[in-house]
């Protein structure tokens, strides 16, 4: 008899964005003439950039030759893309990462997922709330969490509530706890963290033997250059943090796949008998034994998106992005709601109108709009009575929604 893994019964209806795919799938169905706005998940809309495609071109026949054919490649990545990576997202930072420290895989999804795994099970986390559901639902799997309440919280995960006291940015907790997930900017609320609360957080992390998992999956969003885009920009957070990032929404890669993790050789965690052991040694054995390595042909796209062309071509089409973000921002914030962030991300934070639910706001978005949302309370109870808009469309369909909005709800 095959039992099957209870931690699995501890997790709540499916995963958010199958679950809007399904509820729209329906209305879809019965309304086949609604010409449908998805401004839902997260994910890019325009084509790769120019460099990246000619990248992927050159790499192709490359494989096509038989002296420059390659089959496995080094598992934490080709020098050529590590170099790149510690060159223009750190080096001109004034941030040095090594080659060593650097872990390329094909998504930050699964390296966000994936990287609980060498932690022990009994070590206590936190998350921000709402939050990125990944992280909530691997430690789940894992069983470091276990039922939800009635409120969707579930046993032995400590929440904190992002809202707008805390400017959807809250600061670290009194209490100790091991493993801190942070996302900056964030998915879902948009917000950016600033300098002095990254740096309370790893003065934090420093002084409670705490480790940080920071999802920078948006760095390329922020506008800002005052803001930290990595946490290496603080001091001591070698020592405390790790660092997740991806080319999928800076480059356009949700279905090509390539991402990066850093894990510092300062970056430690300790053994039942109290001993040091360096978390880059546990990754790097994870990621050898589980992972074969990200496709050469994608790595010299990945590289591509550093050379001169792809830093100008990427940096154009996240600022048709950002100025998305900035019609929904202030399209929606003139019709008289309540609107969030959208200015450091491709999202934007905003509270339901006349006190909805955000399911209730979401069925009414596509009954009345036929614009596709998400409702906050899917990424966590914190998000009840907000919605989450995605910069992520064609312009014209940014402003048709934003009419259609206004013209449903709007004063
Ligand atoms: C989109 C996103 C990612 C990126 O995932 P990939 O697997 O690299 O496509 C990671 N974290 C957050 C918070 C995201 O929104």
């Amino acid at each position: 008899m095959a039992r099957i893994n209870e931690h699995y019964r501890n997790l709540q209806a499916g995963y958010l964005f199958p679950e809007i795919g399904r509820r729209v799938g329906a209305f879809a169905q019965a309304h086949p003439d609604a010409a449908i706005i998805r401004l839902g998940i997260g994910d890019v809309t325009l084509p790769l950039a120019r460099a990246v495609v000619d990248a992927l071109h050159a790499a192709v026949d490359e494989m096509a030759r038989p002296e420059t054919f390659r089959g496995y490649g080094p598992e934490n990545g080709y020098d050529f893309l590590l170099d790149a990576i510690r060159e223009h997202d750190y080096g001109a930072r004034g941030v040095e990462v090594s080659a060593d420290e650097i872990f390329v895989s094909d998504g930050s999804k699964q390296d966000s997922g994936n990287i609980q795994e060498i932690f022990g099970s009994d070590c206590s986390l936190l998350v921000t709330d709402p939050v990125y559901p990944v992280y909530v639902d691997t430690n789940v799997m894992a069983g470091r969490a276990g039922a939800a309440d009635d409120s969707g919280r579930h046993a032995g995960i400590t929440y904190l509530p992002a809202n707008e006291a805390n400017a959807f940015t809250p600061g670290p907790p009194d209490e100790r706890v091991d493993l801190a997930y942070l996302c900056s900017p964030n998915n879902p609320t948009g917000a950016a963290m600033d300098r002095k609360t990254l740096t309370a957080w790893v003065d934090w992390a420093r002084a409670h033997d705490a480790v940080i998992l920071f999802d920078a999956a948006y760095d390329a969003f922020i506008r800002d250059p005052e803001l930290p885009r990595s946490i290496y920009e603080v001091e001591g957070a070698r020592e405390c943090a790790i660092e997740m990032r991806s080319f999928s929404k800076r480059a356009g890669f949700t279905g090509v796949r390539c991402a990066y993790t850093v894990v510092p050789a300062a970056c430690t965690g300790t053994t039942a008998s109290g001993e040091r052991v360096p978390l880059r040694d546990l990754w790097a054995r994870r990621h050898t034994t589980r992972f074969n390595g990200v496709p050469y042909i994608i790595q010299r796209a990945a590289a591509a998106v550093f050379s001169p062309e792809g830093r100008k071509q990427t940096a154009e089409q996240v600022a048709f992005y950002m100025e998305n973000a900035r019609r929904i921002r202030e399209g929606l914030g003139a019709a008289g709601f309540t609107v969030f962030a959208g200015e450091h991300a491709p999202y934007i934070w905003m509270r339901t109108p006349d006190g909805l639910g955000s399911w209730e706001f979401f069925y009414r978005l596509l009954a009345e709009a036929h614009v596709v949302g998400t409702p906050g309370s899917g990424f966590g109870p914190s998000g009840e009575g907000f919605f989450r808009i995605s910069a992520f469309n064609s312009r014209e369909n940014v402003d048709e929604a934003i009419g259609r909005i206004r013209g449903a709800f709007g004063s």
